[in-house]
């Protein structure tokens, strides 16, 4: 069922789930399964932000939070490299400079080493429940066993990675090193540059992140779902349960989800609540459809470069820019990237098709909050940052496990809203 303009609101439903990305949607796919009615309510309908345009890898093996040992002199230099992937949107940079420094206070070892335990657990728990949610329905093509690829172009690059791959191999992550001729079995298409890489063979890939959350979204409202297509405006205590205010009128629900992404922050505002999260845009290119230049995500990681094959053609994705909602996206730090896709993989050919920018919701310990509103029949489920296509799916099913009163898959003290104090 699906309301327009034209339809009568007030609507009510057992739960309103606010935001129709990867996160909103798995969560109601659980809520369903329980038997509660969902409405789901999104101002730009399924994958209309950040679950569109992503790089597709669902990366089990990803452990490695943002912020590491050394971030302050790495960050520099990035800073100084126009081609590197860290941008500052200088023009507001008062709305995220406090984020910034808890960002690179998080980077000490004593807050890393748990991050990357929280990061593990939750990742390895993903890879499950993705499988089970693209049986489920039945959109298990869209999802590639492929693996993830990590290479690097500079050997000092490579090296100074051990530190984190001994961390990995302490905590069981499945990963292999690859020297150049391995590398090339894999990787037929690799430029000739990168001789090193290390392998996440347990990580999947996303053949279409946009079609998969139009598939996920036309299963829910054809198993009952409501779907409107509207901007809410604020969410506030009605009754025994909540008004949520939209453009197309009011919902009533007896409890509610904040799936909203980077955007979640001003629908918790009225319950006191302010949480770190702030957007990092990153952008894509599309390129042609060429089968055989690429077979699976591959990262450069000198770079933060991501070429990944998709079902409509070559994507290729970078930049985390710190900037505010709203804020009108730098194509050119994308374009100027399209030289460097191609030495990634010089089988690229033709001009790019499209562009897109989308905002990753960054926390700055690099692991995403899901949690209840103290007091309140409010959820929260956001700040995936650069996980959420992967955390998406098991992020659900806890929030789910979470409402219902369940003990939840994995522990969620290291998610709690608790941890900013
Ligand atoms: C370039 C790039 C590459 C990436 N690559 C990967 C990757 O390879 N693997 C990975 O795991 N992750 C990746 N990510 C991160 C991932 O895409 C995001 O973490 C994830 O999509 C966040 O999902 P979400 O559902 O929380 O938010 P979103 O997909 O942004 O959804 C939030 C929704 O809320 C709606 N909304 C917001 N406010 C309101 C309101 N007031 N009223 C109504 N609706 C509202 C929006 O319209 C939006 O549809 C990447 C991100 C980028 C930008």
């Amino acid at each position: 069922m699906s309301a327009s303009p034209s339809s009568p609101s007030p609507m009510a439903a057992d739960v309103a789930v606010i935001g129709s990305g990867i996160v909103g949607l798995s969560t109601a796919h659980h809520l369903l399964d329980r038997g509660l009615s969902c409405v789901l309510i999104d101002a730009k309908g399924p994958a209309g932000e950040t679950s569109f345009g992503n790089a597709g890898s669902i990366s089990v093996g990803n452990v490695m939070p943002q912020s590491t040992p050394g971030i302050v002199t790495k960050a520099l230099r990035m800073l100084a490299n126009p081609l590197a992937p860290l941008k500052l949107d200088w023009g507001v940079s008062p709305s995220y400079a406090r984020w910034l420094l808890q960002f690179l206070n998080q980077g000490r070892l004593q807050h890393v080493l748990p991050i990357i335990d929280a990061l593990g657990a939750i990742n390895t728990a993903s890879r499950s429940a993705w499988l089970e949610l693209g049986e489920r329905i039945h959109a298990s093509e869209l999802i590639a066993h492929t693996g993830y690829l990590h290479v690097y172009s500079e050997e000092a690059t490579f090296a100074k990675g051990e530190w984190e791959r001994g961390l990995m191999r302490e905590r069981g992550v499945v990963f292999d090193v690859l020297d150049a001729a391995q590398l090339r079995d894999l990787e037929p298409g690799i430029g000739s540059g990168f001789r090193r890489a290390v392998f996440q063979r347990e990580s999947l890939a996303m053949r279409d992140p946009g079609a998969f959350c139009r598939r996920l979204f036309d299963d829910l409202v054809a198993r009952g779902a409501t779907s409107l297509i509207a901007r809410v405006s604020g969410v506030a205590r009605q009754g025994g349960g909540y008004r949520i205010d939209t453009d197309l009128g009011p919902v009533h629900a007896g409890r509610v989800v904040v799936a909203a992404g980077a955007w979640s922050n001003a629908l918790l505002r009225p319950f006191g609540l302010k949480i770190p999260v702030i957007p990092a845009r990153g952008y894509h290119l599309m390129y042609p459809q060429a089968q055989t230049v690429v077979r699976r995500p591959t990262l450069w990681a000198e770079r933060y470069m991501v070429v990944s094959p998709m079902q409509e053609g070559i994507r290729m994705t970078s930049i985390k820019e710190l900037t505010a909602l709203g804020r009108d996206p730098h194509y050119a730090l994308i374009r100027r990237l399209d030289p460097e896709a191609r030495t990634l993989f010089p089988g690229i050919a033709g001009e790019p098709v499209s562009e897109w920018a989308g905002n990753r919701p960054c926390t700055p310990d690099s692991l995403p909050i899901i949690d209840r509103v103290p007091g309140e029949d409010v959820f929260v489920a956001t700040g995936h940052g650069h996980l959420g296509l992967t955390q998406g799916p098991v992020t659900g099913k806890l929030l789910d496990q979470m409402m219902a009163g369940e003990a939840t898959e994995i522990p969620l003290a290291p998610y709690a809203l608790a941890r900013f104090g």
